[in-house]
């Protein structure tokens, strides 16, 4: 059982300033795990200002400096990585392979290159007379989801770090355990006070304050498109900068040709990573009309293969995370069968022996058109939908034929087909035959979001531009 009851404001820890708690549920055992003090916004008050009184020296800390610290925390981060993996498995339920391996991983990959960026980022460009600096935004509100809690923390604060903003974090309620190790982490690194500070809390109690307040320059939130608009809504009178990464509904475009088989089988792999609550999952598989026969076998052998079970084994699939998104993922399943949709695999329940915890059975759904609900509602859960396309253009229609834009996929041995399908597609992230580049910039088109992390583009969320022209 853990308990969290303090926040870490201006390098002390300290007490809330309402006495109230919430519990944490580990979603594999259904039972409390951990109490974590909810925050208000008397306490979004305290971090702002801690983080604004830092932001005077820290805007102006030079680059060396800098760097030193991130270096620091790279060591800290990798001595407390178990600490990092188990709290993820218990308060999200990601089996320890994958939370020791790429989810705490991706953290420190961003961390890395945070600190590669750093070591040669241009602040200052002379453009003839004119000079352009990118200074530091300042005091940043960062408001993260549960799905992939510790790099999507690692992906806001290290940029604003390196760019010499402070920043008040608020990670997701549902998985908080991370929050409070990570900023352990920062503490023993070394990271100066009111730098980087870490409230508790949900949307209500935290993110909305944090969204309206005044002293906060920007807010860079990843979650749901609903509440991304109402953070929006709620920093608009402010005038404050707000990068939103949303939901999404991305198509995996699988080419007409020899590697169609493995293609296929890759698709409900990647899709079943995670218990499929990943944004830029590839929920919607394209294949050709004519092989949709062959994609059914194919992808129905690949899900009986997703072992699913107890997240401290060594399992494919974990549990999704909570008993609400449970019934969500449940809901939308029998919402494809209601619609006609060729149940292949999984389907309604929980799976075989696995009556506690909440755990999904990996579904797919074949001969799927794009205007049932599960083609066009991100499901968040072990959910692969299988689409037929006449040809190219066809498929290229349905893949964009969405609200949302974050991730594409395209598999197939042709690499030009491949990549100029690719372009076509209307979406941030589009990858090509499982690409991955730390250094690729990440985000939404259309109600995916805007903004770009990931690498030297995530640097400039956090960054104003000022022009001097005249000053040579
Ligand atoms: P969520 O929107 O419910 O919550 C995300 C965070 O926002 C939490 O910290 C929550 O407390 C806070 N929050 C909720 N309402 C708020 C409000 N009104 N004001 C301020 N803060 C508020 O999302 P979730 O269920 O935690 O995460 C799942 C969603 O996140 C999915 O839609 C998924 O696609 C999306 N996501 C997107 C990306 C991306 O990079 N685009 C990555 C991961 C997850």
């Amino acid at each position: 059982m853990r308990e969290y009851l303090k926040f870490y404001i201006g390098g002390q820890w300290v007490d809330p300033a309402e006495q109230r708690t919430f519990d944490v549920v580990n979603p594999a055992t259904e039972e409390v795990c951990g109490t974590v003090a909810v925050g208000s916004a008397a306490d979004v008050d305290r971090a702002v200002a801690a983080a604004r009184e830092a932001f005077a020296t820290w805007s102006v800390t030079g680059r060396e400096d800098r760097l030193e610290v991130l270096r620091n925390i790279l060591g800290e981060y990798q001595k407390r990585a178990g600490d990092l993996a188990a709290a993820l498995t218990e308060e999200m339920g990601a089996p320890a392979a994958l939370a020791g391996g790429f989810q705490v991983g991706l953290g420190a990959g961003h961390l890395t290159t945070a600190i590669e960026v750093l070591e040669n980022f241009a602040f200052e460009e002379r453009r003839g007379a004119t000079l352009v600096v990118k200074e530091p935004i300042g005091v940043c509100g960062l408001i993260t989801p549960w799905n992939w809690p510790m790099s999507l923390i690692a992906v806001k604060v290290f940029p604003a770090l390196a760019t010499g903003c402070t920043m008040v974090l608020k990670p997701s309620e549902r998985s908080p355990f991370t929050g409070q190790i990570f900023a352990e982490i920062l503490a023993a690194a070394g990271v100066p006070a009111g730098v980087f500070n870490l409230l508790q809390g949900d949307g209500p109690s935290v993110g909305v304050p944090l969204s309206r307040h005044p002293g906060v320059d920007m807010i860079s939130f990843t979650g749901s498109t609903r509440a991304g608009i109402e953070i929006a809504r709620n920093a608009a009178p402010s005038v404050k900068r707000v990068t939103q990464e949303l939901g999404g509904k991305s198509p995996n475009i699988i080419l007409d040709d020899e590697t169609f088989a493995e293609n296929v089988r890759g698709g409900v792999g990647e899709m079943m990573g995670n218990s499929g609550q990943t944004c830029s999952a590839p929920s919607r598989m394209l294949v050709p009309s004519a092989r949709m026969e062959e994609a059914i076998a194919i992808a129905e052998e690949a899900a009986a293969q997703v072992t699913v079970g107890d997240p401290t084994g060594d399992v494919v699939m974990g549990p999704v995370v909570s008993e609400s998104q449970f019934e969500k993922v449940q809901a939308l399943i029998q919402k494809g069968i209601d619609e006609g949709a060729t149940l292949v695999a999984g389907g309604p329940g929980r799976p075989e022996g696995l009556e506690r915890g909440y755990y999904v059975k990996p579904t797919v759904f074949a001969n799927v058109t794009n205007d049932m609900t599960i083609a066009r509602e991100e499901i968040f859960g072990p959910v692969v939908t299988i689409l037929g396309y006449r040809d190219i253009d066809h498929a290229v229609e349905i893949a964009n034929d969405t609200e949302y834009g974050l991730a594409g996929y395209v598999a197939g041995a042709d690499l030009e087909q491949a990549r100029a399908v690719a372009r076509r597609i209307r979406a941030g992230w589009v990858v090509i035959n499982g690409g991955f580049d730390f250094n690729c910039p990440f985000g939404g088109y259309k109600k995916s979001g805007n903004g770009r992390e990931w690498g030297e583009f995530g640097f400039d969320d956090y960054l104003e531009v000022k022009g001097i022209p005249g000053y040579a």
